[in-house]
């Protein structure tokens, strides 16, 4: 019997899409973005594979903290910035650079007029509205945090709507972002994967891919290898059962699918404890033995059912593959009117990471 659900990680696809995206990026630097457990990736493991980035990005201080805890000495920057006066002390101790989007952030900063040199990257909100200073708050925000200790300042700003081509609202934001750092001369970053991968113009000193790294494409209208990015992780597990099942019967909970046809259903080891979204819909691919074979019935704690009538080569210990290789993570994300960062994001605890 092979194994059960294991998330294969394949680090030499993490450091092609590193190079992928740095050729995109031109002569931006990359600060690779591993916030969330590196997208389900693994935090330190993903960290560790992409040695070769100009810095990481993680959303919150005990994720820039396991970084540092496990050697890591790249710059670090935490896209949320802190928010108490222990996290800040922390936070410069461990050298971690830091967004400021908030009055009370730079309050913070005030209190402490003698902390070490930091980088602060301003974050300016050009449209999204969830963080940073709006244009016109920007302008003091920024006089505030001069009037410091000299610490160095950067700015970014984030796109709300770049994983769709055509929306107007990116090009509104930059618009807005020209506007505001206009006659500034401090270092700047803008694009995330999307900002990175679409058709504007985005610009900036650094980019912050997240998803891109991890070989998933953010736009409805285009998989990773259109982008050049191959999939990171493949997570896979066996079929512990095959079954015949009348035609009539039904299978799984609520009986929400019928055998139309006397059957041949293979019981899959994978299920919504494992982090499979319960929206998964009927006729959703797996790889049964590297060959489709839709969902039936519903997702379950533990299994999936799979129908591979009319094959003989499906048993119990056959392989099945939910997403990655051979089973883009993008395809799989719109069969559960998702998007693959949250596919990705949700693998859990039980499932084990293994580089391959
Ligand atoms: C998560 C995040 C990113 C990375 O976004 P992707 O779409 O995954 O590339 C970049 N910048 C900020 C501020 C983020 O929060």
């Amino acid at each position: 019997m092979s194994r059960l659900i294991r998330a294969v990680i394949d680090t030499q696809a993490l450091r092609h899409n590193l190079s992928t995206i740095r050729v995109r990026a031109g002569s931006a630097r990359v600060m690779a973005v591993v916030k969330a457990n590196a997208y389900g990736h693994g935090l330190v493991p993903t960290a560790l594979a992409l040695a070769g980035a100009d810095a990481f990005g993680v959303a919150r201080l005990e994720e820039g903290l396991a970084l540092r805890a496990a050697g890591i000495k790249a710059p670090i920057m935490l896209l949320e910035g802190v928010f108490s006066a222990e996290q800040l002390g922390e936070a410069a101790r461990q050298n971690l650079e830091l967004a400021v989007h908030d009055p009370f952030q730079i309050g913070l900063l005030e209190n402490f007029p003698r902390l070490k040199r930091l980088v602060l990257w301003i974050k300016v909100d050009t449209g999204m509205n969830r963080l940073g200073f709006a244009p016109s708050e920007f302008v003091g925000a920024l006089a505030r945090l001069r009037a410091l200790v000299a610490h160095e300042i950067r700015l970014l700003t984030h796109l709300a709507c770049a994983d769709e081509r055509a929306n107007p609202m990116t090009q509104m934001q930059l618009t807005r972002w020209r506007e505001a750092t206009r006659g500034l001369n401090y270092p700047t970053s803008i694009a995330n994967s999307p900002g990175l991968f679409g058709d504007a113009q985005v610009g900036g000193d650094w980019v912050r891919p997240g998803l891109a790294l991890y070989g998933a494409s953010p736009f409805s209208d285009r998989l990773a290898g259109d982008l050049g990015l191959k999939p990171v992780m493949t997570l896979t597990t066996s079929v512990i059962a095959v079954r015949r099942v009348p035609r009539g019967e039904r299978v799984g909970y609520g009986g929400v699918w019928m055998a139309e046809r006397d059957s041949i259903i293979a019981i899959v080891a994978a299920g919504y404890g494992d982090g499979l979204p319960r929206s998964f819909e009927n006729g959703a691919p797996v790889l049964v033995g590297g060959v489709r074979a839709p969902l039936v019935g519903r997702v379950s704690m533990d299994m999936i059912a799979v129908d591979v009538t009319g094959r003989t080569d499906v048993r119990v210990g056959t392989e099945a593959v939910l997403w990655g290789a051979g089973l883009p993570v993008e395809e799989m994300a719109r069969h559960a009117g998702t998007i693959p960062y949250e596919l990705l994001c949700s693998v859990s605890q039980r499932v084990p990471l293994e580089p391959r």
